[in-house]
């Protein structure tokens, strides 16, 4: 069975959150089963020194759209420990310029430019290098157009005919909207597209709509997230396709790559541990960390950590209500993250104005590795949550979860005072429930005998891919009818 992924991030070439980390390892886990290739472009923060990044001889494509033939290139990697082939696409109108994966401040047009022009590109290459999909694997809005021009310019084309599209949503918030014009810019047949059964939104194009519409299947990235969509509070706007495509839709949890995130070999870390030693060697970590943070290292007082992309949808506005509050408590608080402004200023302002907040505003996997292995705690408090991968890298390192209970947060975290419980629970969207979750936390800390049993569930709990991608299997399997 051939497999095609397309995704705007891969990891560990092109990292921005946790769309990348599964499209970097979930083929991994397929490998043995079948045969993939992943497309993502090749955006100028790559490295491709580092990760031997070579250009495919007389790769150069030339393919119209708009109004002019745009020039492609095309390189290639090997997805490390693998033979899974990773091309990138090289234009360098719409993708080298940029030394992050989403830029700030683009024109929303552009922005569908870019995307469209990887999309067709990634249609014409796989083509050119007769990779003839089974399965086109589509991701978020970015590569939502694949299963658009699957079912329209491409429908006749002897090439494609057997192939089928699976739609993955690791986030509905960003669904690609844009008016009717740009599917001209995309060459796109919008006679057989611009429906209300295809992606017409109120008037607008929505990728993501066609994209759902027109797969084979739709797969969000928790089971409880999968229910939450199809209502209106979680929906987005498309809760009613959804529900008009609920025979289509399945829920399955990401996983980590265990090889990657291992606190055994991680060398991010000051000192590596496994079950039997995390107890003495995380205090290292912790201090290493506060070290780093300027925080004074103190072995009785809780350090609680939170990773983010600092945008709404994480409940940093939570953080923002209870900074008063968070200051009172017995604990310290390490902050990473970049995003938004007004977060990212509220994080400098707490940083140096109070005593126990600590931040680092940027990026930098390195320094998230340590900090995962050093806290005790992990604030998550998001509005919603599609699977969420920080809070199981986080119990994978011990360090217990702190989390609204919505998407998959709801499914992998088991909270205080549950049999096995490996992290602490809120429901409502609401600051004081979150400080509530928080003082538990606390007050949990000073009992090492409950603190370490939780610690050891957290670790213990199995958060791989190997159960994950057999769901997908098998739902490959349904579609193509392979074996
Ligand atoms: P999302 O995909 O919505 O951003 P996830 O929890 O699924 O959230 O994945 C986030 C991933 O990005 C985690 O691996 C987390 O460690 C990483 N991450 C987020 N922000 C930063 C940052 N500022 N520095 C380093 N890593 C980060």
């Amino acid at each position: 069975m051939k497999i095609l992924f397309a995704a705007a991030e891969v990891a560990p070439f092109s990292k921005a959150g946790g769309l990348a980390d599964v499209i970097g390892s979930l083929p991994k886990e397929l490998e043995k089963d079948a045969q993939i290739a992943i497309f993502t472009p090749l955006h100028g923060l790559i490295d491709k020194e580092k990760w031997n990044i070579k250009e495919l001889p007389n790769s150069e494509m030339w393919i119209t759209f708009g109004s002019q033939p745009q020039k492609f290139n095309l390189y290639i990697t090997k997805l490390p420990d693998t033979d899974i082939n990773v091309f990138f696409v090289k234009n360098d109108w719409y993708f080298s310029p940029f030394k992050e994966v989403y830029p700030k401040y683009l024109d929303p047009r552009y922005e569908h430019e870019r995307y469209i022009s990887f999309s067709l590109a990634v249609m014409e290459y796989a083509k050119a290098l007769n990779f003839r999909a089974d399965v086109i694997h589509a991701n978020d809005w970015h590569t939502a157009m694949l299963p658009l021009y699957l079912h329209s310019n491409y429908k006749f084309d002897e090439f494609w005919s057997r192939t089928k599209c699976v739609f993955e949503i690791h986030n509905l918030a960003y669904q690609g909207v844009w008016f009717e014009d740009v599917i001209d810019y995309a060459n796109m047949r919008k006679d057989i597209v611009y429906n209300q059964w295809g992606c017409e939104h109120y008037g607008r194009v929505n990728w993501m709509k066609g994209a759902i519409n027109y797969s084979d299947r739709v797969v969000a990235v928790s089971p409880n997230y999968s229910r939450e969509i199809l209502g209106g509070e979680y929906g987005e706007g498309l809760d009613y396709t959804l529900r008009m495509n609920q025979a289509k839709l399945r829920g399955i949890l990401n996983g980590i790559d265990y090889n990657a995130f291992n606190p055994k070999t991680d060398k991010s870390l000051v000192a590596n541990y496994n079950l039997k030693d995390f107890k003495e060697q995380k205090e290292k970590n912790k201090k290493a960390v506060c070290d780093y943070f300027g925080i004074k290292y103190n072995p009785q007082r809780p350090l609680i950590a939170l990773i983010s992309r600092l945008v709404g949808q994480k409940g940093i506005d939570l953080i923002r209500d209870m900074q008063y509050e968070l200051q009172n408590l017995d604990a310290d608080f390490v902050f990473l993250g970049s995003g938004d402004n007004a977060y990212e200023n509220l994080f400098i302002w707490l940083s140096n104005n109070t005593a126990n907040i600590r931040t680092y505003v940027g990026y930098d996997a390195k320094l998230a590795n340590l900090i995962y292995a050093g806290s005790d705690f992990f604030l998550m408090p998001s509005k919603f949550e599609p699977c969420g991968l920080s809070q199981l890298i986080a119990m994978r390192y011990g360090s217990l979860p702190i989390v609204r209970a919505t998407g998959g947060l709801e499914d992998t975290v088991t909270g205080y005072p549950l049999d096995n419980s490996n992290g602490f629970k809120f429901w409502a969207y609401n600051g004081w429930d979150m400080l509530n979750a928080i003082k538990c936390a606390i007050w949990v800390y000073q009992d090492k005998y409950v603190f370490n049993a939780m610690r050891k569930s957290a670790m213990e709990a199995d958060f791989s891919w190997k159960r994950s991608s057999e769901e997908y299997l098998r739902m490959y399997r349904e579609i193509t009818g392979l074996k």
